[in-house]
């Protein structure tokens, strides 16, 4: 195949957006222990939970102490996701060095939510921003609905330059395009990454597929071909749609990992461990989980 990268940066987020949705509470010191195995595993960039006010995401709820157990870890980045300054505050007071915020890119969810316009909403981050930047904290932010939402359908392109010039306004040029609600599909896909890519070479991306309708691969597929190289993804396929109940969740990140070890793509993670900490989670969890590879095994693990 042509275009496809020889590398790729993966981010685990099945401890955030994975657990956030699993009604069962997983102990901090298990959450530890499955954080040690995805370090071990080779993740260069984790995603450990976030700081949401306890009651709002109870299953966060301990993502202080999380922090403040596993310490800095050299080479991986370990980020949470924060909802506002608060957010920053609490990844100061923990030792988390990466904080990510969000806006949603459907107009209506926003004015809905918080009475703002998605551009309004990432002009009152500069105040995270400058916190941030006082207390040593890298910042990110991630765009969620960036290629259609429940609500409008597709977003224009208009809407997201938009949304992506009020964050590099503010000083935040890691972008995250998240497709939280599983509407992108490959040609959309295609077609904003590597016109973004183009417009704002300034920013770095991230893609983040949900497999709510089973595009989530080939839209990685379509990204990378765009020219995008970060990508996050969830062991045991954990999570779920927000906004549509019993759908599929994250893509699964041991799937990414075999069909880039199929595809000569580095990862560098190793999708044994990976398959090995989402056996330890469904039986946590006491529920199967979306993950194609955990049920049928790799493509190269052969019959004998
Ligand atoms: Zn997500």
């Amino acid at each position: 195949m042509k275009n496809l990268p020889s590398a790729i940066t993966l981010c685990e987020v099945g401890l955030r957006d994975g657990l956030q949705n699993e009604k069962t509470l997983i102990p901090t010191e298990k959450k530890v222990e499955l954080l040690r195995g995805l370090i071990a595993a080779g993740f260069p960039v984790i995603e450990v939970g976030s700081f949401m006010h306890p009651k709002a995401v109870p299953q966060m709820a301990d993502t202080d102490q999380v922090f403040q157990a596993i310490g800095e870890v050299p080479g991986v980045e370990l980020r949470a996701l924060i909802p506002n300054l608060r957010g920053v505050k609490r990844a100061a007071d923990c030792g988390c060095k990466k904080v990510k915020l969000n806006v949603s890119a459907s107009r209506q969810h926003n004015l809905k939510n918080l009475n703002m316009t998605p551009e309004e909403s990432v002009a009152g981050f500069a105040d995270c921003v400058q916190a941030a930047a006082d207390n040593g904290i890298a910042i990110s932010g991630s765009i969620s609905m960036p290629f259609a939402s429940p609500w409008e359908g597709r977003i224009p392109v208009s809407d997201i330059e938009s949304i992506i010039e009020a964050y590099l306004k503010v000083g935040i040029t890691e972008i995250s395009l998240s497709d939280t609600s599983g509407m992108g599909a490959p040609a959309p896909v295609y077609e904003l990454c590597a016109h973004v890519k183009e417009k704002y070479p300034q920013a770095s991306w991230w893609l983040h597929f949900h497999n709510t309708r089973g595009l989530a691969m080939a839209n990685i597929l379509a990204a990378m071909e765009a020219g995008m190289t970060r990508f996050d993804g969830s062991f045991g396929g954990l999570g779920g749609c927000p906004f549509v109940p019993d759908a599929a969740g994250n893509i699964s990140t041991e799937d990414v990992i075999n069909m880039c070890d199929e595809s000569g793509i580095r990862t560098g993670v190793d999708i044994l461990k990976v398959m090995e900490l989402s056996r330890t989670m469904r039986e946590l969890l006491g529920h199967n989980l979306d993950s194609y590879v955990l049920r049928a095994g790799r493509a190269q693990d052969l019959i004998v």
